[in-house]
């Protein structure tokens, strides 16, 4: 069951909030069709954004389809992507799903969940982030930042980002999904830091739990 105790008005707040903070949030990896944006995902693990947009211009340069990706030697793909970590299963992933795309499905990244989840390197939360970015259709990826803040605004109590997910599904309109994924991983970036959140600075913090929290522990 979802947190269904939260207060619909509290959840309006923050929402008012997040638009006026980010009225026009964006995927902050560079990609131009859905197979650049499921690579680039999975090369955003343990990694920052910042470093896959650096590694991607010339590795979309050198492999333009997902049979290039599939065909590549695997030693190459690795050095190709080395500085962003995790560089053999990421390479393995990367490929083994491109090989997937190339023989089963036309080369073309499917656009349903069920089956991407069944591509190698590719759970809800990747799901989410391609149909969401590069087919419009509405999923809530929930990544390192939507679980922290989302913890700490009160919205769910779970710590399992696919409940996580069915959570924050059952409190918002399906319209706003891709959107809130994004105001809430800059407000992680931004404000709500993962080892010392800015509360005292937060337009938010009249309506966290854990704002509350600590605005009340100084008195
Ligand atoms: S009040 Fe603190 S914990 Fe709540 S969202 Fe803002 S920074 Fe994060």
């Amino acid at each position: 069951m979802g947190d269904t105790h939260i207060n619909s008005n509290k959840v309006k707040s923050i929402l008012k909030i997040l638009d006026e903070l980010y009225p026009d949030p964006q995927c902050s990896l560079n990609f131009e069709n859905p197979l650049q944006l499921m690579v680039a995902t999975i090369l955003s693990a343990q990694c920052t954004d910042e470093r896959v947009n650096i590694v991607t211009p010339a590795l979309f340069d050198k492999y333009r389809s997902a049979q290039d990706f599939a065909r590549a030697p695997l030693d190459e793909l690795e050095q190709d992507i080395k500085s962003t970590g995790f560089y053999h299963n990421k390479a393995t992933a990367i490929r083994e799903s491109a090989k997937i795309i190339s023989e089963r499905f036309d080369g073309e990244v499917p656009r349903d969940m069920e089956t991407l989840v069944g591509l190698p390197g590719v759970g809800r939360k990747t799901a989410n982030v391609i149909l969401g970015n590069a087919f419009g259709i509405p999923g809530i990826a929930v990544d390192t930042h939507v679980s922290r803040v989302s913890v700490r605004l009160g919205l769910t109590r779970a710590k399992d980002p696919n409940k996580i997910e069915r959570d924050l599904s059952a409190l918002l309109e399906k319209s706003i999904w891709v959107k809130f994924s994004h105001q809430l991983i800059q407000h992680g970036r931004r404000i709500c830091t993962a080892k010392k959140p800015r509360c005292s600075i937060c337009l938010l913090q009249p309506h966290c739990d854990y704002g509350m929290d600590q605005a009340t522990a100084k008195f």
